[in-house]
């Protein structure tokens, strides 16, 4: 998570104004009382994706049960580039995982590297068909 904070403030510092305008307005829309800084329950209420209480403590980097803006930028940069799952666990791939080959044509079929090691999934294509795959959250970005 450390990975994509940095990536994130990288990405928002790099930024074009109106972009910038994009990652203040989706703070503000997730800081329902206007005090600067998000809380659990506001979280819970107006985040459209990743609401469950692991990832908020995730991305409470400092642990004051807030997130403040730099915190919630790791997470709209995440919406933004809209990094993948496993299929398995449903976990976000933040670090090295498996994809198949097969699948890579059409549809992308990933795993964390937990649920390959173990083969604690069910697909149609044979696990030595997958390979591992490095992250790299920046060339993922969508323009
Ligand atoms: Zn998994
Ligand atoms: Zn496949």
């Amino acid at each position: 998570m450390d990975e994509v904070r940095k990536v994130a403030r990288a990405y928002y510092n790099g930024a074009a104004g109106t972009e910038k305008n994009l990652a203040q307005k989706f703070f503000r829309s997730l800081d329902t009382n206007d005090d600067g800084k998000i809380c659990q329950r506001e979280y819970m209420m107006n985040s459209s994706s990743f609401t469950d209480n692991d990832f908020f403590e995730e991305l409470d980097a400092n642990c004051s049960a807030t997130l403040d803006f730099d915190e919630v930028l790791a997470l709209y940069y995440m919406e933004k580039v809209s990094v993948p799952r496993c299929r398995a666990c449903k976990s976000l791939l933040l670090d090295s995982y498996f994809s198949c080959l097969q699948c890579q044509a059409n549809v992308s079929y990933y795993l964390c590297c937990d649920c390959y090691g173990r083969g604690s999934f069910k697909h149609r294509h044979p696990s030595n068909k997958f390979v591992d795959r490095g992250p790299c959250l920046s060339c993922s970005i969508k323009s």
